[in-house]
């Protein structure tokens, strides 16, 4: 008996042995096949480390392994799709940490001012495009910039004989102005007798007509008179804005926007129809609705997630509407505006902390962005230490003295290189030659440890890293008068440049752990490159093509 119960133990204790090795063998095996391979590839995994691999494996939306083609085929069974690299540089999918993301979208269908190199061009396109659409229907959008005609802002009476039956209403490219028509001002009941309003202004010509132009905090008197888009327009915009930045190889961006436009995201993730992922702020006074959002999309959702809160604190360069300590100094009348009281924005500042957002303040002029830091100091000094990652979108323009503040206080400078070719044409005759020396000073931040992350501010600019990591490295203007760099000890290099548009995008939107470089366990999303931005001279790297964009293990863009 007890040698019969011995062996029945056994046999019991074999079979559990063997189904142990069974299990563990499904185990391995599922573990070593993956749904992609990519070969033959010059694999930049990690923009900080430069190490390169030929291969990398994915399962699912995650990375399984990198290694070398030998290393990875180990992982490729007959339903493996195997993309062939063909010994192409592939890096990490690039990070755009500052878009407008449904603008961007719909202004791919709207008028298209932006290159409009003369006051003609301006008139034609609008002539030509108001034939287009239904009367009644509003002109918006247009991104056009005055700098292409020799500053010459323009006026209603350019365009009203052409747009009799359309409301108008086409921002600057930098959005912190805009133009409206006659019929614009008849919509929203504007007449000669509108009062000014606190953070912004209003054109007048010398008899005291409106001119149609409208600045900051006063653009609100005639686009609070705009219908809202139809729901159908903003998924077709997010659509269209998806595919574009995939295009560029932008696989997430960090969305500057509304509460209402999260509902936008969430109805596109609803449907399974996000092939960015999506990091969205709203504005500050909606806190409590942005709070509401963080618990509707989670902190851990790898598409969509909410959180950051946004204030403006000025206005742009281009439309003299910067706060800077000094007047500019094309007109000494002004020295830019803040668009709140010190007090109100700080008590927006500290109320958005204390709810544990994380704070994105927009601030261009040295004086803003000095308010700011000093805001940020005080908020850390009233609701104590925490993982908070305050956040300055652009820190266009700083005192020398605030350069060091960026890595003491922790925040992260979130900057957008392509502005300064844009910039660079003009910003020294309006703030004159010795603050241009501390102008988007990506060198000076970095040296003094701050953390650049990088974007684009799309619609504002193009969605293209590519030229925008071309921008920071050889400050080179767009009118091409500055070969060997506007401000030239500012420049950085590729490779400060693209850890700004990948790993330090990820840290700017608490997502290290899942992006910005390419490790197993982390997200697929990466982008395939025609050449190596590392190898090439630094005046071609905007002409590097992007060939294929994957985000989570799927192709989203593919130039064949
Ligand atoms: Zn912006």
């Amino acid at each position: 008996m007890k040698n019969n119960v011995f062996c029945v133990l056994c046999f019991g204790a074999l079979i559990i042995t063997l189904m142990l090795s069974i299990t563990s063998c499904n185990k391995s095996s599922a573990r070593l096949t993956a749904d992609m391979i990519l070969i033959n590839g010059n694999i930049l995994a990690d923009a900080s480390e430069m190490g390169r691999f030929e291969a990398m494996a994915v399962k699912g939306d995650t990375i399984l392994a990198l290694g070398t083609n030998r290393e990875i085929e180990k992982y490729q069974d007959k339903n493996t799709k195997v993309i062939d690299a063909g010994g192409k540089l592939v890096v990490p999918g690039f990070i755009d940490s500052h878009v407008h993301f449904l603008q961007g979208g719909i202004s791919l269908s709207s008028v298209m001012l932006k290159d409009a190199k003369t006051k003609e061009e301006f008139i034609s396109r609008i002539r030509d495009f108001a034939k287009t659409v239904k009367p009644g229907e509003w002109i918006l959008e247009g991104n056009w910039d005055h700098q292409n005609w020799g500053a010459e802002l323009p006026v209603r009476e350019w365009i009203d004989q052409y747009t009799p039956d359309n409301p108008l209403f086409v921002s600057r490219s930098d959005g912190h102005m805009a133009l409206a028509n006659t019929a614009a001002l008849k919509a929203a009941g504007v007449n000669r007798n509108v009062k000014d309003i606190e953070g912004g202004s209003i054109e007048r010509s010398a008899g005291g007509e409106l001119t149609g132009i409208f600045r900051d905090n006063a653009m609100a008197l005639i686009s609070s008179h705009i219908p809202d888009y139809s729901a159908d327009q903003y998924d077709r915009g997010l659509e269209a804005a998806m595919k574009y930045v995939a295009s560029n190889g932008v696989t997430s961006v960090d969305h500057m926007g509304t509460i209402a436009d999260i509902g936008v995201f969430q109805r596109a993730l609803k449907a399974g129809r996000l092939i960015t992922r999506i990091y969205s702020t709203a504005l500050i006074p909606d806190y409590k609705r942005i709070q509401e959002k963080m618990k509707e999309t989670g902190q851990d959702d790898r598409w969509l997630k909410a959180g950051g809160a946004k204030i403006f604190a000025d206005g742009s360069l281009g439309s003299h509407t910067a706060a800077f300590a000094e007047p500019y100094s094309d007109d000494p009348s002004t020295s830019g505006l803040l668009m709140y009281g010190e007090k109100n924005m700080l008590a927006q500042v500290l109320m958005a902390d204390s709810a544990g957002l994380q704070v994105v303040v927009h601030a261009i002029g040295d004086r803003a962005n000095h308010l700011v830091l000093n805001f940020y100091q005080e908020a850390i000094r009233k609701n104590g230490p925490r993982d908070r990652r305050f956040r300055i979108e652009h820190a266009q323009h700083l005192l020398p003295s605030d350069i060091p503040r960026f890595k003491e206080l922790g925040v992260i400078a979130s900057m957008q290189p392509w502005h300064l070719t844009d910039d660079g044409r003009w910003a020294e005759k309006s703030i004159g030659p010795e603050r241009i020396k501390t102008t988007y000073c990506f060198r000076s931040l970095l040296h003094a440890g701050a953390t650049l992350a990088f974007g684009s501010d799309w619609y504002v600019a193009p969605p293209v890293p590519l030229e925008g990591i071309q921008a920071a490295v050889t400050r080179q203007t767009l009118d091409g008068a500055n070969t060997g760099g506007w401000v030239p000890a500012e420049k950085i290099t590729v490779q400060e440049a693209l850890i700004a548009y990948t790993i330090n995008g990820a840290y700017a939107s608490f997502d290290e752990h899942r992006k910005g470089t390419l490790e197993p366990g982390k997200l697929a999303d990466f982008v395939i490159l025609d050449r190596d931005i590392f190898s090439i001279p630094h005046e071609t790297i905007k002409d590097t093509k992007v060939i294929m964009t994957v985000v989570g293990g799927k192709v989203v863009y593919n130039s064949e």
